[in-house]
């Protein structure tokens, strides 16, 4: 018996990264998966190695027109991962309006209308679980992250009032922060550039960065009825980036 058995579940941003492992382990425990994503030709390769239990369809997660398509397209869902998102680096005062919008667009705002077009489907089926991809960056800042920072911060904070609204319903809502995860995230942002990750975890308490996998067996808990009295919660998955402050000394 699978952990998510007769579950169907959307995750955005799955053609890759932690969307896609997430995509993995939920065809393993039992969902049926919608994988969405703006890159079609990598989802849908992924839905094809998944087999029956998944699909692809495309979504760009900051255009409301497209998730009202999607619903039509594929149906309602009980879970639905808010998983997409994109970085960009820059000091606060070299940061262009156009950059800054482009971010919340996709991680704020994607993750709004996400939530907003899956509740009435979820109140029908007599309830749900909305997992909210945040960050770290959710929980305390980074220099240079002002959109991704303010975008992580507001999830966070819509995930709660979420909670609040709809546990009634049946629904709950909670978001998940990351700590730095080897995905392709990063090079994206950078144009392309590699960073030695091996050398930034040597700096975390267990030594090392994340991968997707870790951030999916997350996902996957707070998706399933193992999760069935959590909501409204912060869920960090960082290799313990956020148990030190800046004054500490190792
Ligand atoms: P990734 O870049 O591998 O995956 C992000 C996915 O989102 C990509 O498939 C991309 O095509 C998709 N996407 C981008 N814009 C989109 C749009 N407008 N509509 C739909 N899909 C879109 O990165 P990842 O690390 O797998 O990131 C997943 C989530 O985890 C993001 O929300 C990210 O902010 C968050 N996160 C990542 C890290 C990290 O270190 N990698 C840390 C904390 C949080």
């Amino acid at each position: 018996m699978g952990r998510l058995d007769g579950k169907a579940a959307l995750i955005t941003g799955a053609a890759r990264g932690q969307g896609a492992a997430t995509a993995r382990r939920f065809v393993e425990e039992g969902a049926r998966v919608i994988i969405t994503d703006v890159l079609d030709d990598e989802g849908k390769q992924l839905a094809d190695e998944l087999g029956d239990a998944a699909q692809f369809q495309h979504l760009d997660v900051s255009e409301e027109d497209e998730w009202a398509a999607t619903i039509d397209a594929v149906g309602q869902v009980t879970v639905l991962v808010n998983n997409a998102g994109i970085l960009h680096f820059a000091p606060l005062a070299d940061t262009k309006l156009a950059d800054y919008e482009r971010v919340i667009r996709v991680n704020q705002i994607g993750t709004f209308l996400g939530m907003r077009a899956v509740v009435p489907g979820m109140i029908a089926a007599g309830g749900g679980s909305i997992i909210n991809t945040s960050s770290i960056e959710g929980l305390a800042a980074a220099p240079t992250l002002v959109a991704y920072t303010a975008s992580k911060f507001a999830i966070r904070g819509m995930t709660k009032v979420a909670a609040l609204e709809l546990g009634g319903k049946g629904i709950r809502v909670n978001s998940v922060h990351p700590g730095m995860i080897d995905t392709q995230m990063l090079p994206t942002a950078l144009g392309g550039i590699n960073v030695d990750l091996t050398r930034v975890g040597k700096r975390l308490p267990l030594r090392r960065v994340g991968e997707a996998e870790e951030i999916a067996s997350l996902i996957v808990f707070l998706a399933s009825d193992e999760s069935s009295y959590c909501t409204g919660a912060e869920f960090v998955a960082d290799g313990g980036a956020t148990a030190s402050h800046a004054l500490s000394v190792t």
